[in-house]
């Protein structure tokens, strides 16, 4: 039987010390209405963009690329999927929105519920990682696509 010495026992336990445990190191964003959206183990601003519409790539699965992100996305699937035409090319959106003012905060090109296909998208601007607090390129968004959505009257 191998003798246990007390010593290592109390060095290990200092180097044992959690720098960046996984649950420290997630991270939570926000609609810009205050509506907790999105816990992921990442910041958003580490993740990968679309060249097309510089959303934020989240992967649901591990594949050639590397592995799955995890994440628990706090939203509600759109009423319909969009079509969405880029220099001749059809991509179909399913959306996902903002459970409390219905803002569009993301998407994924496969039908919902989330995570049925190999990404999925966070719109730019859409989220914000203080709560209460208007992304920084939040404006920029709103210049891209001028119609912003009216509250039904
Ligand atoms: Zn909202």
């Amino acid at each position: 039987m191998p003798k246990v010495v007390s010593r290592s026992a109390v060095s290990s336990s200092t180097d044992a010390k959690p720098t960046a445990s996984a649950a420290a190191a997630l991270r939570v964003y926000y609609c810009i209405c205050g509506e907790f959206i999105l816990v992921i183990e990442k910041s958003l601003a580490a993740l990968p963009r679309r060249r097309t519409d510089s959303a934020y790539i989240i992967r649901c699965r591990e594949n050639e690329t590397g592995k799955a992100v995890v994440f628990k996305l706090n939203a509600s699937p759109c009423a319909a999927p969009v079509l969405v035409e880029r220099s001749g090319v059809y991509e179909r959106q399913y959306g996902f929105s903002c459970p409390r003012c219905n803002l569009l905060v993301g998407y994924q090109s496969t039908p919902w519920p989330v995570k049925s296909g190999p990404y999925l998208y966070i719109l730019k601007g859409a989220l914000t990682h203080a709560q209460g607090q208007v992304p920084k390129d939040a404006l920029e968004r709103l210049e891209a696509n001028q119609e912003e959505p009216n509250s039904a009257t």
